[in-house]
């Protein structure tokens, strides 16, 4: 992930408090208790202060603070160099939707590659696997039609390692590559997140009853 310095989390801030109407004058160092800023400005200092000694370490921990402070966090992909049974079909404009699935079990990309060949399909389905640990693979690139949703082949795939039927919390790691990686997605693409089950004629459970659905949507 490309995260901020201290010093640029320290700016926005700043930045934060000058666009606000009127203007919050900040001193040296952040007073978490001060009624001179909004709530969420307030609500921002207060994670700072309580959860981090050191604003550089949490934002190395929380991508999540990034996106408070107005940060693009932009998730490192890793890539793969897959070998496609067939050519891949380019979608024809903007995607309208980006779903999200769970795995419904764990194993690498190229597990999920080689068992998607073994279907008869070209390879991977989803365009994006969010490993448990927090690292995001690329499948079929982004103008490539995916494989993912019967009827909506045009939509981005995102999928997340583990089965969110079972598994009742997501790990830190996963959350917040995910989150990451969806805000990314929705600010190049500006359209909504579905669950996989909510897609018309797609009979599944995926991602699952306890997958973070909401905060997917709402990142
Ligand atoms: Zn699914």
């Amino acid at each position: 992930m490309a995260l901020p310095t201290n010093q640029q989390v320290k700016r926005a801030m700043v930045d934060y408090a000058r666009r606000q109407r009127p203007p919050i004058k900040v001193g040296p160092g952040l007073n978490a208790g001060s009624n001179k800023w909004g709530p969420a400005a307030r609500t921002l200092a207060w994670r700072i202060t309580r959860r981090v000694k050191d604003v550089k370490t949490t934002t190395r921990k929380t991508p999540e603070l990034c996106r408070l402070v107005g940060f693009k966090v932009v998730p490192i992909i890793i890539e793969h160099d897959w070998k496609w049974n067939g050519s891949l079909g380019k979608r024809a404009g903007n995607p309208p939707f980006i779903v999200v699935h769970n795995q419904a079990g764990t194993g690498p990309p190229e597990a999920i590659h080689a068992y998607h060949k073994s279907l008869g399909w070209l390879g991977i389905a989803y365009h994006y696997v969010v490993r448990l640990d927090g690292s995001v693979h690329r499948g079929r690139p982004e103008w490539a039609m995916g494989g993912h949703t019967a009827h909506y082949g045009n939509t981005i795939g995102v999928m997340f390692e583990g089965n969110y039927d079972l598994r009742r919390t997501m790990p830190r790691p996963q959350r917040e590559a995910g989150l990451a990686l969806i805000a990314d997605l929705k600010r190049r693409y500006k359209v909504p997140v579905r669950g996989h089950r909510e897609m018309p004629l797609n009979y599944t459970s995926c991602p699952g009853k306890h997958f973070p659905l909401a905060a997917m949507k709402g990142v």
